[in-house]
């Protein structure tokens, strides 16, 4: 089933502090509900000092629990668009927002879920813990590691939910501020015997990286990760941060395959354009390289934006943690991650 347009408006109809530096959007988009599953993300397109700049934000809030779509934002020092959405939303705004994507969500089991997230890593595993006590008897426990008291996200939420459901939720908080990071042990000790389990796993880069090693296994592990490149829009005015952040090189790279063996077209805002193929080189990139400014965010394969259909040939994705499978099917790619394998191909934003 073909993807509805991607950007609609919203508007943020509440906004709630959840922390020091944490809020809650309650957001209700103007073209209806928005279909989600739990662990999901909408990727904001917001206009911040002259450019056009795309963030994905997960859902705390569960489809199966909650009337209201929510996503919780967390202040990134010298962060772009979360100081942004912090310090310029006010309720009755209106934001841009994306349908949801995304493949952190929960699967058909009965196995535990252990959850396992850093600051705001914990908003797209609430939004699962509430679906899986909803819909499962499935027995879950959290470890939630934040830097200090003050950094504490959903502390209430997360209390109410495990006195309702006693027995199958427990949470245990870690503050670096009195124990200093989470260790190996520390995680092969609160895994115990539930080795088994689907473990959840959403933080920065380094907390993930510890954790992912250190699960004994043989459970699944899903893992949601936020620490994207700095995106933007290209072809925009934008400042050093951004471009300093980029994952991938504004310049493209000098072409190892000639012109005259196969052909990239891309049609994008009615226009179409096509540039020879160059070997290895991504459908984002050879987009960039006929002078168009295609939508992107995270570049890392995780976030949808730069999603579009493939109409003529073939690609082959590198990383694909965004489209699900009927999605392949009808020809979608992340063309940030595309390679084409065949000589030529046509690609379709609309
Ligand atoms: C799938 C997904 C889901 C996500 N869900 C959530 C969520 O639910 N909640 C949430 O809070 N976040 C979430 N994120 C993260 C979010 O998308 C943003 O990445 C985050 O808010 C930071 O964006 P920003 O624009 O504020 O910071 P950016 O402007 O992107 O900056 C990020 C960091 O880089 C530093 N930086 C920028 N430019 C430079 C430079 N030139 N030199 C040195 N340092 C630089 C900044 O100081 C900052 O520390 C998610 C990300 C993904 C990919």
């Amino acid at each position: 089933m073909a993807r509805p347009p991607m950007f609609q408006r919203a508007t943020v109809t509440r906004i709630s502090k959840e922390s020091a530096d944490a809020r809650t959007f309650v957001l209700a988009p103007h073209d209806g509900p928005i279909t989600y599953r739990a662990g999901q993300f909408c990727t904001f397109r917001v206009h911040v000092d002259g450019r056009d700049l795309f963030r994905s934000y997960s859902m705390s809030s569960a489809p199966e629990t909650d009337g209201e779509l929510m996503t919780t934002v967390k202040r990134v020092p010298g962060g772009a668009v979360s100081n942004w959405l912090h310090d310029n939303v006010v309720e009755g705004d209106e934001l841009e927002m994306s349908q949801a994507a995304g493949r952190f969500c929960l699967r058909e089991t009965r196995a535990p879920l252990l959850g396992f997230s850093g600051g705001s890593g914990i908003t797209p595993v609430l939004s699962l813990t509430k679906s899986a006590l909803a819909t499962t008897d499935r027995r879950i426990r959290l470890l939630c590691a934040d830097r200090d008291r003050e950094s504490v996200i959903f502390d209430t939420a997360l209390t109410e939910l495990a006195a309702r459901y006693p027995g199958r939720l427990s949470v245990i908080r870690h503050l670096d501020s009195a124990g200093g990071f989470l260790t190996p042990e520390a995680i092969a000790e609160f895994v115990g015997s539930d080795g088994e389990a689907d473990s959840y796993v959403c933080g920065p880069e380094p907390f993930m990286e510890m954790i992912e090693k250190a699960l004994p296994g043989p459970g699944l592990i899903f893992s949601e990760r936020f620490g994207a490149p700095a995106p933007m829009l290209p072809g925009a005015e934008a400042p050093a941060a951004d471009t300093v952040t980029a994952k991938t090189p504004e310049t493209p790279s000098a072409p190892t395959n000639p012109a005259g063996e196969g052909t990239v077209t891309i049609i994008l805002n009615r226009k179409k354009k096509t540039v020879p193929r160059n070997d290895g080189e991504t459908l984002l990139e050879s987009a960039r390289r006929a002078g168009l400014t295609p939508p992107f965010s995270c570049e890392a394969g995780n976030c949808a934006t730069c999603m579009a259909k493939v109409t003529e040939g073939h690609a082959t994705l590198r990383q694909n943690n965004a489209l699900t499978d009927d999605e392949l099917e009808e020809g979608y790619v992340l063309t940030c991650q595309a390679v084409p394998d065949t000589d030529s191909i046509t690609v379709d934003y609309e």
